[in-house]
């Protein structure tokens, strides 16, 4: 263990993030030390939540991609990280909002690479039409504006993709931007700001994704005894306590060496599911 220790203190880690993300990845790494620093790479090129920008690709290869542009600014750095934030509807559960953040970590020395993800709820997600001020007062303070970030779509012009109004920093800028909008008529859609300086649920995500990504760096894969293995993905059919019927819940976690790519399936500690869990005994 201690030869990892060694390999990752004291470390410069280079992030490209326009969004105060560098503070998180370096509290969650406090204990190795690392010196995270933001680097000048406009990551907005690379997709907005707005939409303003179209993502060019799927999430994680996103992530890479932004870790890529900031490659050319990376020198003298040991460790270059990024992080892809991504929100999307519960597969299962209408009106839930899912957020996965996902972190992706080249160590410079060795062109080594590494990834780890989180999901969780996202509550705070909205985008609701507001009539009159004290509607979107209302929402605001269920929602702890400022702290939570709301952006106001504005007017649209014609050709030009709608600018959002997104530096509404506290209740009297909010109120100015919406009687702005209001003076023009149209339908105000009041939205959720998913940027990670203005959505503390979400940085607590990505804190979340980088103790994951800890995790895996602190475990040596069992074949080549090389740091970086960790859990990819569950596999469920936890069998029945009354039955043995194949459940959805999960009944093992595949891990994976990020280094030589072995995989190995462990079980979880429980070995059976409540009935209630089963199609058979509980249709
Ligand atoms: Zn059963
Ligand atoms: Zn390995």
């Amino acid at each position: 263990m201690s030869s990892t220790m060694h390999r990752f203190e004291n470390l410069r880690v280079a992030m490209p993030t326009l969004h105060g993300k560098e503070k998180i990845i370096s509290q969650a790494f406090s204990a190795w030390q690392w010196e995270v620093v933001a680097l000048p790479v406009d990551t907005n090129r690379l997709g907005t939540f707005t939409g303003e920008v179209e993502r060019p690709a799927d999430p994680l290869a996103t992530a890479w991609m932004k870790l890529e542009a900031g490659l050319p600014h990376a020198a003298g750095f040991d460790l270059l990280i990024a992080s892809e934030g991504s929100f999307y509807p519960h597969p299962e559960v209408p009106l839930i909002t899912l957020n996965t953040e996902l972190l992706v970590l080249r160590d410079l020395r060795n062109n080594r690479q590494y990834q780890a993800a989180h999901t969780d709820y996202f509550p705070l997600s909205v985008r609701e039409q507001v009539n009159h001020w004290q509607q979107l007062e209302d929402l605001a303070a269920r929602l702890d504006f400022p702290q939570q970030g709301l952006i106001l779509p504005g007017v649209q012009e014609k050709s030009v993709a709608r600018q959002y109004l997104k530096d509404l920093h506290d209740m009297d800028a909010l109120r100015q931007g919406f009687e702005q909008l209001q003076k023009h008529g149209a339908a105000i859609w009041v939205e959720t700001d998913f940027r990670a300086l203005h959505a503390p649920l979400r940085q607590s995500h990505i804190a979340a994704a980088a103790g994951r990504l800890l995790e895996k760096l602190q475990c040596h894969c069992p074949a080549c005894e090389e740091p970086g293995f960790g859990k990819t993905a569950p596999l469920s059919g936890l069998p029945c306590s009354w039955c043995g019927t194949p459940t959805r819940l999960t009944r093992s976690w595949m891990h994976r060496c990020e280094v030589c790519h072995h995989e190995v399936e462990m079980a979880v500690a429980e070995t059976a599911a409540d009935p209630g869990y089963c199609d058979r005994c509980n249709p």
